[in-house]
């Protein structure tokens, strides 16, 4: 007989693992299916997200930039090394220990609430019946079905996959020697991200972007300055390059492109195609269940994230909005909340945006250049860090702050920060925007000096045209 269960989750990731715990704290009964192996082809969980992406990637990062800090910027603290190496294996066995202390972490969470997983390739089949194929085979039966198989990278045609030298970001984190030239299609994100970490280490970058605008997702304004700052690292970022062909030989690719100019080629070591993620939807449902698809290839999913199916669910990256761990995992607890009577909702309007560079990229909101084009008349307050003490201290003084406000109602319908840790300053703004706060709110609340969150607070000021610390206030009211 099949086993019994209120909830299957087919998916660790941090959309699934988080449905999987949030359900089984509220008393239901649940198991979690999931397929992914971890480095010695055990069963681990926590999906993409700990195994091959946030949390390995920032793990590189940070090493990378302790390295570039030690080197470029100690001399001027006064700090002067002798001799600074890197020991590019004890950074991965860093990275690596930081990945299993997590993975272990979900697998200990999992049984303190009782949450029964089990290894193996779910599928969902008509009446919530889960199918498990691999060591574990067996059906499971389910009041409830929550999908949560997450995503995979796409292949190019003109740059297939290889393993060993035009890879996937996954592979990108397990590099074993630094590339002398590195290419990367697409400078989204993981581009960006994954260039900077070889770049760090004393890899040549070509980013490759068909795209004719730099980050056409962040605010102009904040992709303008990221730009300039990151091309001063020396990522040579060429807009407008369509890639044709990739050939590879011995120990190097050749990467023909169409650029705004004409025809290139340029020969790297290695080559990452990063140009987006893919849902993962093979094999997931028989044909029969009729699970609906949108025109993407996302599981449909309306803002609770129910199917067209009764009892079934989706969440995190297999439907539709941004590809982020935080989106998936307020999916999963709002489902998982919601099966246990409960009206919880996302708030998808409040979804925090993060690039982990350097300067840090972030915004959550609106852009000025998408409230323009819906005819939102706004008022917009931007302070730099080249006036924030914390910031000059730091020696990290590029970017700014932009907070903008709508022009009738003073409620602040976007900040967008380029900067240092603009990764947890976007934190104050994010929960302001929940609270539907005005920009005078922010004005009103005190900010610890000397902080690099007081830029924010300025920034709230300039917004009305008086702050504090800039010497040509625009506005004094
Ligand atoms: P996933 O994490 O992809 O997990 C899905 C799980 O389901 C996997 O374990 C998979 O093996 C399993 N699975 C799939 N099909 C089946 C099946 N049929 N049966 C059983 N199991 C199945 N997001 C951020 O918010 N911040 C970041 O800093 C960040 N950095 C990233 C860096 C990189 C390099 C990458 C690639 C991604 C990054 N992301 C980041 C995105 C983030 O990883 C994803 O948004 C997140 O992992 C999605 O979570 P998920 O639970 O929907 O899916
Ligand atoms: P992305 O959408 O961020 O960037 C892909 C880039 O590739 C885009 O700029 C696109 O214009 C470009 N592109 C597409 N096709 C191309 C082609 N044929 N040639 C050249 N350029 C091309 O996607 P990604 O960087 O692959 O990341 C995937 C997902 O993972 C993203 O949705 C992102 O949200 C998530 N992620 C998030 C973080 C984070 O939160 N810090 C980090 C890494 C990944």
């Amino acid at each position: 007989m099949a086993d019994r269960y209120d909830v299957v989750v087919i998916g660790a990731g941090p959309a699934g693992y988080t449905a999987a715990i949030r359900a089984a704290q509220l008393g239901l009964k649940v198991a979690c299916v999931d397929d992914w192996r971890g480095p010695s082809g055990e069963s681990v969980l926590g999906g993409t997200c700990l195994n091959a992406g946030c949390i390995p990637s920032k793990a590189l990062l940070e090493t990378s930039e302790l390295f570039v800090q030690a080197r470029d910027h100690g001399p001027a603290h006064g700090l002067r090394f002798k001799e600074l190496t890197l020991d590019l294996a004890a950074m991965q066995a860093h990275k690596n220990k930081v990945v299993s202390d997590l993975t272990r972490g979900i697998a200990t969470l999992f049984k303190a609430h009782g949450v029964t997983w089990i290894p193996g390739r779910g599928k969902l089949l008509p009446k919530n019946l889960v199918e498990v194929s691999g060591k574990s085979a067996q059906q499971l039966e389910a009041e409830h079905v929550i999908l949560a198989s997450g995503s995979t990278p796409v292949n190019l045609k003109s740059a297939p996959f290889d393993g060993q030298r035009i890879v996937d970001s996954q592979a990108a984190l397990e590099f074993q020697e630094v590339p002398r030239r590195l290419g990367i299609i697409g400078a989204g994100v993981i581009g960006l991200e994954l260039g900077s970490v070889w770049r760090r280490l004393g890899a040549e970058v070509v980013l490759l972007e068909a795209q004719e605008t730099f980050l056409s997702m962040a605010d102009e304004q904040v992709a303008r300055e990221a730009l300039k700052q990151f091309t001063a690292q020396g990522l040579d970022i060429r807009l407008g390059a369509r890639v044709l062909e990739s050939k590879v030989e011995k120990n190097a690719v050749t990467v023909r492109y169409q650029g705004k100019d004409g025809e290139h080629a340029e020969n790297v070591d290695r080559l990452i195609v990063a140009v987006g993620r893919r849902p993962n939807t093979d094999g997931l449902m028989s044909d029969d269940t009729r699970l609906l698809l949108d025109e993407w290839g996302f599981v449909h999913v309306d803002e609770h994230c129910r199917t067209n199916l009764p009892k079934v669910y989706a969440v995190g990256d297999l439907v539709r909005g941004p590809m982020l761990a935080h989106k998936g995992m307020e999916e999963g607890v709002m489902v998982a909340e919601r099966l246990a009577g409960r009206e919880t909702a996302v708030n998808y309007d409040v979804v925090p945006s993060v690039i982990y560079t350097q300067p840090e990229i972030a915004w959550v909101g609106k852009t000025e250049q998408a409230l323009k084009a819906a005819g939102t008349a706004c008022r917009a307050g931007v302070f730099p860090f080249a006036a924030n003490g914390r910031a000059k201290a730091m020696g990290e003084a590029a970017g700014f702050i932009k907070i903008l406000a709508d022009a009738g109602t003073d409620r602040v319908l976007g900040v967008h920060l380029v900067g240092p840790n603009c990764s947890e300053l976007v934190a104050p703004a994010a929960l302001a925007m929940s609270f539907g706060a005005s920009n005078e709110d922010i004005m009103l609340t005190m900010f610890a000096h000397p902080t690099l969150s007081e830029a924010l607070h300025e920034a709230s000021l300039a917004v009305a045209g008086h702050a504090i610390h800039l010497a040509q206030p625009r506005r004094a009211k």
